[in-house]
Formats: C-alpha cells, structure tokens, sequence
C-alpha cells in the first residue's frame, strides 16, 4: 500500500478564475486542474463552485490534456492501493453505466477463479443507472466501506472484493461523482473518463477491460460519442501505464431481465449456479466475453477466446459461485439469504404491466426504464439517503419479441402504491410496440485496443 500526498498548487488559485476560464472555452493547465481536484477532495472549494466548474466543463469540453490531467490528479487525491503484494496480477472491468447492468457480480469471481486478483472500486446509482454498490449493500450485513487493509485480506482470502470509495480512497471522484449526479453533468465524456480511471488507476491495476455502452439506456447514446469515449480511456488508462481494451457494447435495452438492487443480485447468482434462463442469455455472454478479455488480459489465456472457454468452465464447475459467496461472507454479508432468493424478495406492493396491444417490442427508451427504476425506490433521490433493496422491474419480454395484448410486459416493485404511478406511466412511455420487429444490435459492435485507440484519436482530433 502507498500514500500519495495531494497534488494541491503551492500557491492557491482563486477558483472563480478556473470557473470563467472553462466558461469561456480555455483550456485548463495541468496545475489547474490538480488544484480542482484537490479542492474537491479536502472540502476547501464550495460546492457551487465545484458545481459551476462541472457545468462549464460539460458544456464546452475537456481537451484531451485536460482528461488526462483531471484523470491523474483525481488517482492521486488519496491513498492508493497496491496489489503488488498478493503475488498475482489485477485485473478489473467496468462499465460506463448501463440498465440492469450486472456483469460485475459475475465477471470479478470468474477472473479470481481463474487465477487473478479483482480489487473492484465501484460506484453508486448515478443519473438513471443502478450502483453496484447499492446492489451489494441488498444483502444483510454487506459492507462496503472497507480500510485498504480490509480490502487487501479479503482479495487475500477470496481473490475478489469490491468496495467504494471513502474519505481515503479518490476522494476527489466521491465528492464530484455525487455532484455531477444531481448537477446535470454526467454525459461528459471526459468527465466520465476520469471518474471511471481514477478509481481504477488507483486500485493500482495491470489490466482492465472497459464496457463501454451504446444505445439508448447509455449516457453517451450516439455511437460516435460512446466511440469517442471508448478511444479516450483506453488511450488514457495506457499512457498511465495499465493495459487496456474497451468493447463497445448494446445498450438498446436493459441487460439481463432484471433491474434493481436485490433482485439483480439474485439473476446473476442464478448464471453463477450454472442456470441459463433464455431471458439472461445477453447477460450471461456478455460477461463471459468481459471474463475472457480480463483473463487474457491478465496472462492466463492466450487469447480472449480461449479466456472466455475458461471462464465458462469457472461457471458451469461451481468455482465462481464459491467465490463470490466468500466474498460476500468476507464483507460481512449473509448468504444464506441466497438459500431462498425468492423468498428474501419483499417488495410492499407489486404491479404488472400489460402489453396493450398485440406486435412486436419495436423499441425500448432503455434511459426511461433507468429512471422507472430509480423512482420506485432503487435509487435514492439525495446523495447518502438509503434505497430500497427491493425496487426494481423484472421485464417479461425482450426487444424484438412477438406480444399478444394483454400479455404481461414487466413486473414492478416498490414499496407503496403511490411510489408506482410515475414509473408505471414512464415504462408505458418508453416501450413501443409495432407492427414489425426491430433490427437485431449485435451484443458487442467494436473492441478498441491502444493502437486502435490512437489511430482513432489522431483521426477525431484533425
Ligand atoms: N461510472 C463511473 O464510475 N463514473 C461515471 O462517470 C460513469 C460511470
């Protein structure tokens, strides 16, 4: 484990000078932008500077200096971790934020169970995307917050552990993570870069494998934005020295047929117990391709083909599955409620959409779904106020499929009648259905390697 200090300038700058100066189109030099981060992580810039500046910031841009430098300085507004003592390699995936997006929960215990250490730093709900962290902490007695110390003996113990950021811990990406959530300032690419590689790089990593989503349930819906993106990262995760690919992936709808807290949890310990439900097949593939990127990545496949046999081999044998359930254990989770996953599901009221007339799902506005979600009570609507574990909508059919009216579409949770009205009218909203079914999207459409991600920059920036 390293310490890191502060990147903070000598001499303080006034930051409403930093403010004006991204209003109005400059760019930000690198002691700038350290003094930014540094401010956001000791509390020493108000909120509504930091907001202003995040605002300013979506809307004209960041060069990609500026991400870079944004990127490294909010790594090292804390203590860093080192995997270096756990004698073998780290290797992590993320997401850049989808719907009923899951893919965690299986990819990190199918690298460990096939040789590798994860140290996941996750997030919470973030605009109309579920948080990994808020899924985990479904499970009684499931801690998040852990020392480094913590961290270390449970990726000891289990070879994964996932856990969130804390006072310590890029503290920088903490404060404006929950601010860009309630600011309008999530959809930025760079922006989205540096909070993502900043937890990531201070987990000290040797490979990572970004999920970069598109669609419509994405942040950055157009392909060519989510392409940007993807190059980004990957450009910027390797110059900091970590191995990266990224894979463009389908976010026309939600992945898997769950989306929630709990019962996210409990469709992907369905894949982890070898089952292989027709309507998880998206999520299962998914993350057996993620899986096969981490583990050759990470020196244990000579191809991500071969990586992907490995881990689908970890999941049919049990040995993920035994992974994750001491990882649960080892942060303080009680998995016998994954004895009876039905029965621990609580909700206080539930409520079945219809289909309203007989077609095809010609469309579904996936961010709409996302927002369905977070309204029945899966995420919470200020920063440290607690969710319901049990919110969620279990969807019935998928983009693509033939319904007869009256047929059910999605089940929704919450935990009061009044908390369904809103979200009843946004799932009737964002689902067309038509006379004719739409094109199929691939599950992944482009994987972004360093050169390709260099090639694909120099062509953006001339
Ligand atoms: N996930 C993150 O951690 N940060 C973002 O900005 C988007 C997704």
């Amino acid at each position: 484990m390293t310490h890191s200090g502060s990147h903070a300038a000598e001499t303080p700058l006034p930051t409403i000078y930093l403010i004006r100066k991204k209003r109005d189109g400059e760019s930000l030099e690198p002691r700038e932008i350290a003094f930014l981060a540094a401010g956001a992580a000791s509390g020493s810039i108000p909120l509504e500077q930091l907001s202003a500046w995040l605002m300013a910031a979506w809307l004209n841009g960041l060069s990609l200096d500026e991400t870079r430098s944004l990127t490294l300085a909010m790594r090292d507004s804390g203590v860093k971790f080192s995997p270096a003592g756990l004698g073998k390699l780290a290797v992590d995936k993320h997401s850049t934020g989808g719907v009923g997006d899951k893919t965690s929960f299986l990819v990190a215990p199918l690298a460990a169970a096939c040789g590798l250490a994860v140290p996941m730093i996750s997030g919470r709900a973030l605009g109309h995307t579920g948080g990994t962290l808020d899924k985990l902490e479904s499970i009684p007695g499931f801690r998040t917050a852990h020392s480094l110390h913590e961290f270390e003996a449970v990726l000891r113990k289990c070879g994964a552990a996932i856990v969130s950021q804390t006072p310590a811990l890029v503290p920088a990406d903490r404060v404006l993570y929950a601010l860009r959530d309630r600011t309008g300032t999530v959809e930025s690419p760079g922006l989205i870069c540096a909070s993502i590689l900043s937890k990531k790089l201070a987990a000290g990593l040797d490979a990572l494998v970004l999920d970069v989503k598109t669609g419509s349930g994405a942040f950055l819906r157009h392909r060519p934005e989510a392409e940007y993106l993807a190059a980004l990262m990957v450009a910027t995760a390797e110059a900091a020295g970590t191995r990266t690919v990224a894979l463009l992936t389908d976010m026309d709808q939600p992945l898997g047929r769950t989306a929630g807290n709990w019962i996210e949890l409990a469709e992907a310990v369905e894949l982890l117990r070898g089952m292989q439900p027709q309507e998880s097949e998206d999520l299962r593939a998914l993350s057996l391709v993620l899986a096969g990127w981490m583990i050759h990545l990470g020196g244990h496949a000579t191809t991500p083909e071969d990586g992907y046999s490995s881990a689908e081999a970890a999941l049919m044998d049990g040995s993920a599955l035994r992974i994750f359930f001491d990882m649960v254990e080892a942060q303080g989770g009680d998995v016998a409620v994954f004895n009876d996953m039905a029965r621990f599901h609580k909700p206080s009221v539930t409520h079945v959409v219809e289909a309203w007339q007989s077609g095809f799902i010609a469309s579904m506005d996936t961010t709409a779904l996302g927002w369905a979600v977070r309204r029945l009570g899966a995420g919470s609507e200020r920063a440290g106020e607690p969710v319901d574990p049990h919110a969620g909508i279990e969807f019935h059919a998928r983009r693509g499929a033939r319904v007869e009216q009256g047929q059910p579409l999605a089940t929704l949770y919450a935990s009061s009648a009044p908390m369904l009205l809103e979200p009843v009218a946004l799932f009737v909203n964002a689902v067309v259905i038509g006379a004719a079914p739409p094109n199929a999207s691939p599950m992944v459409s482009r994987i972004f390697t360093r050169e390709s991600a260099e090639e694909y920059l120099r062509d953006a920036v001339r």
